[in-house]
Order: C-alpha cells, then structure tokens, then sequence
C-alpha cells in the first residue's frame, strides 16, 4: 500500500493476484462474476443485519470482516473482471459520471 495507482492498475494487479490464486485457471464467464457479486452484496448486507455499521472492521484472525470489507469484495471481483476482460474502467466509470451529472434531479421520478 502506499503507492498511488490508477483505477485501472489496480485492477490489473487486483487481477494478477487473482490469477497466482488459480482463480482464473478456468476462464469465467460475465454471469459467474455477476453471481459472485451478488454473493458478496449479500454478504454485506448480512454485516448490516448483524447491527454492524459501515465503517467498523472487525477482525476475524488476520481476515478484515464487516460491511466495508463485503464492499471491497465486490469491488474486487469486479476489477478483476475488468482486467481479464480489457475493461478500461477508469473511462467507463468517468464517462458514466459525467453523464450523471448531465442528468434532471431524481430523473423519470424514480423514488430511489
Ligand atoms: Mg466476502
């Protein structure tokens, strides 16, 4: 840690890690990712049923549990996906961004 990287340097180094793990042994399709996701989205909102709040870690060992630690997972998994895919990211996410910011309050009055 440290050291500054891009979005999309770390998720090449998110998904170098992934790969010395064996995890992409077997290539994995979008809808697996997506899935695993959802795990880990779960996985959070299980912290937050247990009454934990969103910025309390809790150690269980050496492994960081806690709703943080659940969104971090899912934001890992989808870095991964991003560099084993050729994903530019860190475009997609300021595009996006900045399409949002063009758009009316609460647009199509949506409640949330
Ligand atoms: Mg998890």
């Amino acid at each position: 840690m440290g050291e500054k990287l891009s979005i999309n340097d770390f998720a090449r180094a998110v998904h170098e890690n992934a790969v010395m793990h064996g995890w992409w042994d077997v290539e994995k399709p979008l809808p697996e990712i997506i899935a695993l996701c959802h795990s880990e989205l779960l996985e959070a909102l299980e912290e937050y049923r247990k009454g934990k709040q969103s910025t309390e870690t809790y150690y269980n060992g050496e492994k960081p549990e806690g709703i943080s630690s659940e969104l971090a997972d899912c934001i890992i998994r989808i870095l991964d996906y991003c560099a084993a895919a050729g994903i530019d990211i860190e475009a997609a996410t300021l595009e996006k961004h900045e399409y949002n910011k063009s758009r009316p309050y609460k647009h199509g009055g949506k409640i949330c």
